[in-house]
This record gives structure tokens, C-alpha cells and sequence, in this order.
């Protein structure tokens, strides 16, 4: 059984005298125990509201997340330290307190996990730090050591799950790999799964044992990382890769793709991809193609 379970998930942002916003519009996802999956797609997809979702920071509209068998619903961030599942944001800056120190925010993961021999020192050793960062404050580190900080704090509270919601971006490019790396390890170590978000497929690439491709509020193809790489199937996945611009394939996404891109407020019809397709036929107009693991009616399942 997964450890996670997305299933036709369904977010609507709704704010008053403007209509509903479906960021997620029908995704469905797994990650088992010690397990890495790359959630990868263009900025605004919906990646990092389907995050905030199974942490049970955004309601869900329709559909169900399942973490250990347990529906996921919405808490408080008190709560949320309870459930196993722990989250590292995009910018480190944000998500440290820059009053405290960084020993003491560690440790509040340790007592959730009412873990009384490991020390903050020793996990800030775990993640590359030395030991005695543990007396000081956020604001003497960089952007790559605070992402470090940030990790040790998730780690400490033994998460099941551990999300990373593009906990590389902010970060310069030599930190970048380095830090995902060890999402990737820790997480694996602990037998952890990882749900680890990104627009950066190259990074996504030496981590991730699935991969998959979100666009517009739905997941359009899933498979082995090495599967996708060598032979992406839906056209979306064939113009992500394609648009990597070095020839060693090592890249990031571009902000957008050729073609116009949707209003999100005002999807098209039928397959969200088909006014940028070049494949595009008369029965992607009519009809969504609503099947798995590549949602693409070239691809329909027999
Ligand atoms: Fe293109 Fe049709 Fe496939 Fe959509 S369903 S990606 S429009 S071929």
C-alpha cells in the first residue's frame, strides 16, 4: 500500500466577486515508504497547492488524500507536526524564525517526535553543519545553509513523508544539487518517502525514482525518471524536455512554453494541452482525456 495517496484531487481557490480558480483539477498520485517522486511542470500548475493540500494546508474541494491509510484533512500548523508529514518551503529565508535560535527551532521537532537522545548538534552534523550553529541565529547563514537548518528542523520530527516544495530554487547553483542530494539521502536513510517539487528537471533527474508532469491543475504523465527521460510520451513532457537548452541535458524549464497559455479561471475543453499541441486532434477539442499514466489520447490505453 502507498504511504500517500492523491486521488482525483480537486483545489479551488475562491476569493469573493471572482470565480473559482481550480489550481488542482483532478490529480492522482502515490509515493510509498522510501520512495522519491518529482512532482515537475511550468510555475503555476498547481505543483505547490497539491503540496499545501496533503500537508492539510489547503482545503480540498473533491477527490481524497490518503497518508497510512488515514484521510489527510485541513489542521493547524500545531497539528500538522503530529501526522508524520513535514515540509521544507522554498525560501529559507521566510521559514526560519529570526529571533530564535537555531538549536532551539530544531529542537521543536524533537520534542514532537519525543526524541530525547538526539541532540539539535546532531542533526545539524547530519545535514553538513557544524555542531555549534546550533547556537546561533538565522540571519548569520547563507541561503544554502539556512535550507540545511531547514531540513535538520523537518527531519527532527521523524516525518513519514517529507515534502520539498522547490526547496531548491531560491538557492545559488553549486548549493542547489548538493541540497537536494540530501533530501534525496536522509529521507531515503529513514525510509521516509519524498514528494520533491521543482521546475528544475535536471535536478529532478538524479534524485527522483518517478517522475511526475503536472500541467494546468492535472498530472498528464507519471513513469520511471530514466523511462521518462529516454522516451516521453505525452507532448507536454516531449516539449519540457525538449526546451532544456544545454546539450548535456542539464537544465531548468523554460518560463513558458511556445503556444498561448491557458487562463487557469477559463480551462479549454477536452485536453488542457490542445491549443499548444502540435499533435492536436478532433477528439482532443470535444473530450479530456480523463486515463493513466500518459493522459493523452495518443496514448489511450487498450
Ligand atoms: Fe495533444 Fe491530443 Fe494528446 Fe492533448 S490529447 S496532448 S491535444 S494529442
Amino acid at each position: 500500500m502507498s504511504l500517500l495517496s492523491v486521488d482525483d484531487l480537486v483545489v479551488e481557490h475562491r476569493s469573493p466577486g471572482r470565480p473559482a480558480v481550480r489550481a488542482v483539477a483532478g490529480a492522482s498520485l502515490t509515493v510509498s515508504a522510501g520512495e522519491v517522486v518529482g512532482l515537475v511542470g511550468e510555475s503555476g500548475c498547481g505543483k505547490s497547492t497539491l503540496a499545501r493540500a496533503v500537508c492539510g494546508l489547503n482545503p480540498v474541494t473533491a477527490g481524497s488524500i490518503t497518508f497510512d491509510g488515514q484521510p489527510v484533512t485541513p489542521l493547524g500548523l500545531r497539528r500538522r507536526r503530529l501526522t508524520g508529514i513535514q515540509m521544507v518551503f522554498q525560501d529559507p529565508y521566510a521559514s526560519l524564525n529570526p529571533r530564535r535560535l537555531v538549536g532551539d527551532q530544531v529542537a521543536d521537532g524533537l520534542r514532537t517526535a519525543r526524541d530525547t537522545v538526539t541532540s539539535p548538534a546532531d542533526l545539524l552534523e547530519r545535514v553538513g553543519l557544524p555542531r555549534e550553529f546550533a547556537g546561533r541565529h538565522p540571519h548569520e547563514f547563507s541561503g544554502g545553509q539556512r535550507q540545511r537548518i531547514a531540513i535538520a528542523r523537518a527531519l527532527a520530527a521523524r516525518p513519514r513523508l517529507l515534502i520539498g516544495d522547490e526547496p531548491i530554487s531560491a538557492l545559488d547553483a553549486s548549493a542547489q544539487s548538493q541540497v537536494a542530494r540530501l533530501m534525496r539521502d536522509l529521507a531515503v536513510d529513514a525510509g521516509a518517502g519524498l514528494l520533491f517539487i521543482s521546475h528544475d528537471l535536471s535536478v529532478v533527474r538524479l534524485i527522483a525514482d518517478r517522475i511526475a508532469v503536472m500541467y494546468l491543475g492535472r498530472i498528464v504523465e507519471v513513469g520511471d525518471t530514466a523511462e521518462v527521460w529516454a522516451d516521453p510520451r505525452h507532448p507536454y513532457t516531449k516539449a519540457l524536455l525538449r526546451a532544456i537548452p544545454k546539450p548535456d541535458g542539464m537544465g531548468v524549464l523554460p518560463a513558458e512554453l511556445p503556444g498561448d497559455v491557458p487562463d487557469p479561471v477559463n480551462p479549454p475543453q477536452g485536453c488542457r494541452f490542445h491549443p499548444r499541441c502540435p499533435h492536436v486532434m478532433d477528439v482532443c477539442r470535444g473530450k479530456e482525456p480523463d486515463f493513466g499514466p500518459v493522459a493523452c489520447w495518443l496514448h489511450e490505453p487498450r
